[in-house]
């Protein structure tokens, strides 16, 4: 027994991560191309008409524009991104984080993003989720809509035209589903410093059903798909230990770089391969019994706002406009001119 314990005990804590699926695209731009960027972007806006109230989506499913005011289009996006259980709190800090991120979409594309021309936002998860309510009721148990819809609306309409700046300037205002205890600084994920995306400490969110889930695996499928993707890894169930190892996490835990037979790759690009809730992970084999477990904490890429970490602040008194300023450092709340 005292034996098996030890082998089931760890062995291997290795470094890796996966991003892709719950990962907003982003724009971020260098310092110096961004201000050639908001020179252009002047160019562009003068060029374009004014924002008129309705807002353009993409459906990726049918392929066309769906055309609709604002304040709906945040309904639906809402309705799609949080359990309508959630605290109201919470919800109204996820319409200002919606709406914040639609309006920056919009001022940075207002004819369309270069991934859908069609239009500034799309429906699916490369934007933000958006359904329509007859989506939702089908997606959800009967009841839902008399339960739940009147919450979503007055989450919305309570919180109307507010979105979120930093100096002066609407934000990225990136969310995810679960931090794991810590959001992440934008740098570590995207590479560029960003003021307001910075890793703060993120409470309550242990009843989120992604906190710690762990992914098994056979040795044999773990060394085959790392010796597919890297050629060069050469890993076998004898030299694992030494094929694969963790160079470095970030400040908040997650992986940063993983070092896979002296070549160092991203903690991300092992997320990915693995399908991994997120770069939080510890990699565990067993060589007695020929698995190999992978840990991991929090959902998403950990940036911006947790919504578990939300949903626990509101529950505990906080307001939408505490959370959001816990979540983004240095923003303030206001109203979105053009409205
Ligand atoms: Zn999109």
């Amino acid at each position: 027994m005292k034996r098996f314990c030890i082998y089931t005990g760890i062995i291997l804590i290795i470094t890796i991560f996966v991003p892709a699926l719950i990962v907003k695209s982003f724009n971020f731009v260098p310092k110096e191309a961004n201000r050639e960027d908001r020179d252009n972007r002047q160019e562009v806006e003068e060029a374009v008409p004014e924002f008129e109230g309705n807002i353009k989506v993409y459906d990726t499913r049918t392929r066309q524009v769906i055309e609709m005011p604002l304040e709906e289009y945040i309904k639906g996006v809402v309705a799609a991104e949080m359990p309508a259980e959630f605290h109201i709190e919470a919800l109204k800090a996820q319409a200002v984080a919606s709406r914040t991120y639609a309006v920056n979409r919009f001022l940075k594309y207002p004819k369309g993003h270069p991934e859908h021309p069609e239009a500034p936002l799309c429906t699916g998860i490369h934007c933000q989720a958006y359904l329509t309510l007859d989506e939702l009721k089908s997606i959800h148990s009967s009841g839902w809509e008399e339960k739940y819809w009147g919450k979503i609306e007055e989450a919305v309409e309570s919180t109307k035209g507010q979105v979120l700046y930093y100096k002066g300037e609407i934000i990225e205002a990136l969310y995810h589903s679960t931090s794991g205890g810590m959001t992440e600084d934008a740098v570590d994920v995207f590479a560029v410093d960003i003021p307001y995306l910075k890793s703060v400490e993120s409470q309550y969110e242990e009843d989120a059903p992604r906190y710690r889930s762990i992914v098994t695996m056979t040795g044999d499928e773990f060394i085959d798909k790392i010796n597919k993707k890297y050629p060069f890894a050469d890993v076998t169930k004898e030299n694992i230990q030494d094929r694969i190892k963790l160079v470095e996490r970030t400040e908040s835990g997650r992986v940063k770089k993983v070092a896979i037979n002296g070549t160092v790759v991203d903690g991300r690009e092992i997320r990915e391969l693995f399908e991994l809730n997120s770069t939080n992970f510890k990699i565990y084999f067993n060589p007695r019994t020929n698995i190999i477990d992978i840990e991991t904490i929090g959902y998403g890429h950990g940036v911006g706002m947790s919504q578990w970490g939300a949903n626990g602040m509101a529950k505990n008194g906080k307001t939408y406009e505490e959370i959001l300023k816990h979540y983004y450092t240095g923003v303030e709340l206001g109203l979105w001119n053009d409205l």
